[in-house]
């Protein structure tokens, strides 16, 4: 159900009880079911980047075919991000890095080696802050263009893809994203990796949701992801499970 739909209906049951309310006398009591039921609607499709509810969002893709593709968000990370490109090398795996702008001053080497290894990048806004949710559309665009403009600088690509910070979505965070022509990348599978309390949980629950076409979202800043993506490549290997590049499962471009 998306955010128009939900809405609609929404304006329609108030103004029926609305109605009622003015000329059948019934109580005021009967306005607070539908707004609970929007509020929660509302807060579930802002919350599930999965819902789809104020736009498109590529959560997973349409192959099926053994590929599944891998997403680190949150870096650059001085002591994370080389190890996980090591592993990735490792293993000849492709990944997409979605970057937080404010994270690239001081590690533009790592940004460069994520780019000449053959990766792609994605744009996680420039503060990644808490409160980023409740920028008007102008301060979602200022968050996307600042980290485009520091990526830019250092690999010479213009970037494509956008992740929202925390995966949650709003009216406004949407219209920037298609304003400045961005994909909107999501997942289908959230590892939970920098708040569960083991690698051995986290697998099971990735290993549990993999199927074709998957979207894997870890984050490259802790020990913990390093273990879990050892673990995963492991595992797809041995089930015959190809890792292919974000663009290449959801047949997107990463960059203009
Ligand atoms: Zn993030």
């Amino acid at each position: 159900m998306t955010f128009n739909l939900t809405r609609n209906i929404f304006i329609i049951a108030i103004s029926i009880i609305g109605f009622l309310i003015l000329f059948f006398g019934i109580s005021l009591g009967w306005l607070v079911l539908p707004s609970a039921v929007f509020l929660g609607l509302i807060i579930y499709g802002s919350a599930t980047i999965q819902a789809n509810f104020y736009g498109s969002v590529y959560c997973y893709g349409e192959s099926i075919e053994k590929e599944i593709a891998l997403s680190f968000d949150d870096g650059p990370n001085r002591e994370f991000t080389p190890q996980v490109l090591s592993t990735l090398a490792q293993y000849n795996a492709p990944a997409t890095f979605f970057v937080i702008g404010k994270n690239i001053q001081g590690n533009e080497s790592i940004l460069k080696q994520i780019d000449a290894a053959g990766h792609s990048i994605g744009n996680h806004s420039y503060t990644h802050s808490f409160f980023v949710d409740f920028k008007s559309v102008q301060g979602f665009k200022d968050e996307l263009i600042h980290t485009a403009e520091s990526v830019f600088n250092v690999t010479g690509k213009r970037l494509k893809l956008f992740r929202p910070p925390y995966g949650v979505t709003t009216p406004h965070l949407v219209k920037a994203a298609n304003d400045l022509n961005y994909s909107i990348v999501g997942w289908s599978i959230r590892s939970f990796d920098t708040t569960t309390a083991t690698a051995q949980i986290i697998n099971r629950r990735i290993q549990k949701q993999i199927k074709p076409g998957a979207i894997i979202l870890l984050h490259d800043t802790s020990d913990k992801t390093l273990q879990v993506l050892k673990q995963t490549l492991d595992f797809a290997k041995k089930n015959d499970y190809k890792i292919v590049g974000i663009e290449q499962l959801l047949k997107i471009k990463a960059y203009e």
